[in-house]
């Protein structure tokens, strides 16, 4: 029986491209408020389980279920991304000619459908939301300069950013911290630990440093499933784990 206080659930998914299982029996729970890491190695299926999750990728078999009751194999993208689930790919997709405060407030406008966005007048309550924003995302001493004038991390942060702009109950982040400096990366996790303790997330990363320093659930994907879960100790000690990484 569905525990309906599961945030997203996935119960035994599998996908298929041309007869090769790409997800294969995957289940999974998240739980309101959770942040939870999601490693493997390359092609264990990470990419298309949060297409399945977006909607992009329909499942062959399996259940989704978001807050206990929406079948998100049902709906599209949009429907699902109005629902409350919002991604950040792993390339900054920013308007590079726009200031990052004006990010922001494309993003907030935007959540309120086109029309409403054409005649977009900011309130004093969005002013204060994008303030807020930009302290989490660190960008508050950048708000009017143009994103084309952002590090990459900095990209990077913003596109959090308008991802938080949308008020998201669930975000997807994919390798947030690649190709970004040290100290960058050292900060997303400090920022991403803030952003957790008002939103569910999940995490899709490489960067083993960084999992450590988000300190979190981590599930390990290999071959579409679920290969270990728990602390970053715990999974990287499972002998089936060490084998995964480091071949047969
Ligand atoms: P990861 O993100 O963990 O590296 P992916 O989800 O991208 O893994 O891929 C899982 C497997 O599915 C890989 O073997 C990949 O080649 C295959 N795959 C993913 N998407 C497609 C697709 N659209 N068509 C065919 N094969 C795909």
């Amino acid at each position: 029986t569905q525990v309906t206080s599961t945030l997203l659930y996935l119960d035994d998914v599998s996908v298929s491209f041309d007869g090769f299982k790409a997800i294969n029996g995957l289940s999974l729970a998240i739980e309101p408020g959770e942040m939870r890491a999601i490693i493997g190695p390359n092609g264990a299926g990470k990419t298309t389980m949060m297409d399945i999750i977006t909607g992009k990728t329909r499942p062959d078999t399996g259940d989704v279920l978001f807050e206990g009751q929406m079948d998100l194999t049902q709906h599209d993208e949009t429907e699902i991304a109005q629902a409350g689930i919002g991604r950040k790919f792993q390339k900054p997709t920013v308007f590079e000619s726009q200031t990052v405060r004006e990010n922001l407030e494309l993003a907030l406008s935007g959540n309120r459908g086109v029309w409403a966005s054409l005649f977009y007048r900011e309130s004093e309550a969005d002013a204060a939301r994008i303030e807020e924003i930009l302290q989490t995302v660190r960008l508050q001493q950048r708000a009017n300069e143009l994103a084309s004038d952002l590090s990459h991390g900095q990209k990077q942060w913003l596109e959090i950013g308008m991802l938080l702009a949308q008020d998201p109950k669930l975000l997807l982040v994919d390798e947030p911290v690649a190709g970004m400096t040290d100290a960058e990366t050292v900060e997303t996790a400090k920022l991403l630990r803030e952003i957790s303790k008002t939103h569910s997330v999940i995490v899709v990363e490489h960067d083993m440093g960084f999992i450590r320093d988000l300190d979190v659930k981590v599930t390990v994907l290999a071959e579409g499933s679920v290969l270990a879960e728990g602390s970053l100790d715990h999974v990287s000690a499972h002998p089936d784990v060490i084998e995964s990484y480091l071949g047969r």
